[in-house]
């Protein structure tokens, strides 16, 4: 597995004006730290105590960004360095990450996490309950928080047609919560969605950011 040779050729496939999320779960830091020494800044880890692991370990102008469900009584331990949580998706996450990012005077970059599988298991807004809650709270009061856009995962499956319907849903839900809730704000701009068996479809259908795993670090156990 050579990952500087893995990162190269997938740059090549990615147009530049998407972002590389080189996802690192369950691998060590100093694969990390290959990866970083080709360039690569932004970095996605699941759990938080994964993140606290290797953080230490690894140079500090790397970009974390959270992408696996976060528990309302961890987020303190995130946020004084986190540079976005891909996976928000509960208006209580939303207001959690604001009140500890106030104690320390920063603003954390958030996405708002939308269930667009067919699978039970994956976390995420439905588009009505993003809708209902964005409609009944009052998310300007949150103030050390920036919402950025949306994530979401597809499928896990090889049928093109589907992951083409599921990314372009995303993409619907992202210019209608956009223009209903959003439509003055500038940071609200970024899809995130792609992973290793699905990233060219996502660009496709108009991803922003992609979040790459195996293709770099390569495969997990499936359950990670
Ligand atoms: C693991 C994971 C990825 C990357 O998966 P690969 O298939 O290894 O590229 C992307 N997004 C999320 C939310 C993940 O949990």
């Amino acid at each position: 597995m050579n990952i500087a040779e893995n990162i190269s050729h997938l740059k090549s496939q990615i147009p530049p004006s998407v972002r590389l999320i080189a996802v690192s779960k369950t691998k060590p830091a100093s694969d990390i730290l290959e990866a970083y020494n080709t360039g690569q800044r932004c970095f996605g880890e699941n759990r938080v105590q994964e993140i606290l692991n290797k953080k230490d370990l690894l140079p500090d102008d790397i970009e974390w960004h959270l992408i696996g469900h976060l528990q309302t009584n961890k987020v303190k331990y995130i946020v004084p360095f986190i540079s976005m949580i891909q996976s928000v998706d509960s208006y209580k996450l939303l207001a959690a990450i604001s009140s500890e990012a106030l104690k320390l005077e920063r603003i954390i970059d958030c996405l708002l996490q939308i269930h667009i599988a067919d699978e039970e298991t994956k976390y995420g807004f439905t588009l009505p309950e993003l809708i209902s809650c964005l409609q009944s709270e009052n998310i300007p009061e949150l103030e050390n928080i920036r919402i950025c856009g949306v994530m979401g995962m597809a499928t896990f499956t090889s049928d093109i047609y589907q992951l083409k319907q599921e990314f372009s849903y995303l993409r619907d839900c992202f210019n209608s919560i956009k223009a209903s809730f959003f439509s003055s704000s500038t940071s609200f701009r970024e899809i995130s969605m792609g992973m290793s068996g699905d990233f060219e479809t996502a660009i496709r259908e108009g991803s922003t950011m992609v979040r790459i795993g195996s293709l770099i670090f390569g495969e997990r156990n499936r359950t990670n």
